[in-house]
């Protein structure tokens, strides 16, 4: 511990956002990071405690060394702290703009005082990082000759990938968008996480690393999954959880009525320049519009659409509104469910709890016009309407984010047959599925989850893949300086 009375000396400071009326004018990101000198403060309010709850399994899922990076900062360390970081990370850069951080939930300081700013941290170390030009390609020293492809380049794909290009495999990622990161890339917005500026210049890193993207290709539709298998040594499947949870109700046919990712992932690819004809484009300008579903997802579709201009956004939940402080079902070093008003619900929608969709309305030329809600009271796992609270919700742009139902069905675990589980994900023992060498990590093997949560799994899943290969305990389970540091 670097500075005993660090956690008396120095309050939480955070970086700062832009203003609201100047971040949604723009895509980009919006905060501005504290100094070096503010940051090595913040690190020095770590106080390596005995049980670094931070670094538990209450706290972060890759099992960062928190305390560790945190006295690296304080004491200006900062490539030490990089290659700590680093050995159980690989994507910082992510985590460190869009992890919620359960780390900070389950820190001891939190418990009097506010948790260290460990996400920060972990973001101020990795930028400096590339600023300083140490992170570098990291090429393995020799190649063992076996071929994995992975299907699928979210961060549980990526992770898996770049682990086992350490371990000296050959990895080649199949995607079927035209960019690599799932969602990192095409579902979580660019003022959240800069596309070029970050994916891309990590996603370069790793081509120079010897990894093969091959995008376009929609695996057990255009290209058969069979193929993959006869040409390698392994197959891991991260296909994520891509099936959306649809609202069945009537007037569910009306038009502009879209699930959230078909909204951002054309709200993503437009920054990146992508153009879309008028008959495609879903555009939230000058329109009144709801969004269905309370979450992260539905909060990213709320900040698109203030950017882009929409008359009105509301945001509704059939959930109450969740408490503002930790109740006894959620005792500390849990990750607590309480409310946390987004940075986009900050810039200006209308929320509303308890509210049941009972009908979509249309015009005669089919087009939505809006929905007739009723309010609820929930009692216990079931809900009542409650008679008379009735209304219409006027909108002409609807999106549905109400979270996801597992993978797609019909593609890679249709031509396989794999066995899944009662959620659909699909079934594994360990990582392995059903399917001699075939694997599975991520969103389509545990549900939809965190990006943080997928690159535990891809790291997980490589350290199986690895011992299968090579039929021996895996270098990648270990803090081994050769495979893991880098
Ligand atoms: C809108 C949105 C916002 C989110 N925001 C956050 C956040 O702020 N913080 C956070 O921690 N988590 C967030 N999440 C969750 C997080 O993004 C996911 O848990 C994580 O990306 C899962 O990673 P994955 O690699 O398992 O799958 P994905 O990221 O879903 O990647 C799967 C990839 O597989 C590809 N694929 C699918 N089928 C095939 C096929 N047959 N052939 C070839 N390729 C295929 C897909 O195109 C995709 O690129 C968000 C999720 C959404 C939807
Ligand atoms: S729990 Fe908080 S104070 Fe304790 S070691 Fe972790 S970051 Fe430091």
């Amino acid at each position: 511990m670097g500075k005993i009375t660090g956690f008396k000396d120095y309050d939480r400071k955070n970086f700062t956002l832009a203003p609201v009326e100047e971040r949604i004018k723009h895509y980009n990101e919006f905060t501005t990071p504290l100094d070096e000198a503010d940051m090595e403060d913040q690190g020095a309010r770590c106080m390596d405690c005995g049980v670094p709850f931070c670094h538990s399994s209450y706290g972060c899922p890759v099992g960062n060394i928190i305390p560790q990076f945190n006295d690296q900062v304080y004491r200006g360390r900062w490539e030490d702290a990089f290659r700590t970081l680093m050995s159980t990370n690989n994507f910082p850069e992510f985590t460190g703009r869009v992890c919620p951080a359960p780390c900070e939930s389950a820190c001891v300081l939190g418990l009097h005082e506010t948790a260290v700013g460990i996400k920060n941290i972990e973001y101020s170390i990795i930028e400096k990082a590339y600023a300083e030009g140490w992170m570098k390609p990291n090429l393995p020293a020799e190649r063992t000759g076996k071929s994995i492809a992975i299907v699928g380049s979210g961060p549980a794909g990526l992770a898996a990938a770049n682990q086992l290009n350490k371990a000296g495999h050959t990895v080649t990622v199949y995607e079927k968008d035209a960019r690599i990161g799932g969602l990192v890339r095409y579902g979580i917005p660019n003022f959240k996480l800069d596309k070029k500026n970050v994916v891309e210049r990590r996603v370069n890193l790793m081509r120079q690393e010897g990894i093969v993207f091959a995008t376009n290709v929609n695996v057990g539709v255009d290209l058969p999954i069979s193929a993959l298998q006869q040409n390698n040594d392994a197959v891991i499947i991260t296909t994520g959880a891509g099936a959306p949870r649809d609202l069945p109700i009537e007037g569910r046919d009306a038009n502009n009525i879209h699930f959230a990712m078909e909204f951002l992932a054309q709200a993503n690819s437009k920054v990146e320049g992508e153009s879309f004809s008028a008959d495609e484009e879903i555009l939230a300008a000058g329109k009144d519009v709801v969004v269905i579903g309370g979450g992260d997802t539905g909060s990213d579709c709320v900040g698109n659409s203030i950017r882009q201009g929409a008359k009105s956004v509301t945001q509704i939940e059939l959930m109450p509104k969740a408490p503002d402080a930790r109740t006894e079902d959620m005792p500390w070093p849990t990750y607590p469910r309480i409310f946390k008003l987004s940075t986009s619900q900050a810039e200006g929608a209308v929320l509303d709890f308890n509210v049941l969709s009972k009908s979509f309305i249309k015009d005669n030329a089919g087009d939505v016009t809006g929905i007739n809600c009723v309010r609820i009271e929930w009692e216990g796992r079931g809900f009542k309407e409650l008679e008379g609270t009735e209304f219409v919700l006027k909108a002409d742009l609807i999106m549905l984010a109400m979270g996801f139902l597992g993978p797609i069905q019909d593609d890679v675990i249709a031509e396989l047959d794999l066995d899944t589980d009662e959620r659909s994900n699909i079934k594994t023992t360990g990582f392995a599925t059903s399917v001699d060498g075939v694997f599975s990590a991520g969103d389509s093997r545990r549900g939809q989850s965190l990006v943080v949560w997928a690159i535990h799994e891809g790291r997980e899943c490589a350290v199986e893949v690895d011992e299968f290969l090579m039929e021996r305990r895996s270098m990648l389970n270990c803090k081994s300086r050769s495979y893991c540091e880098l």
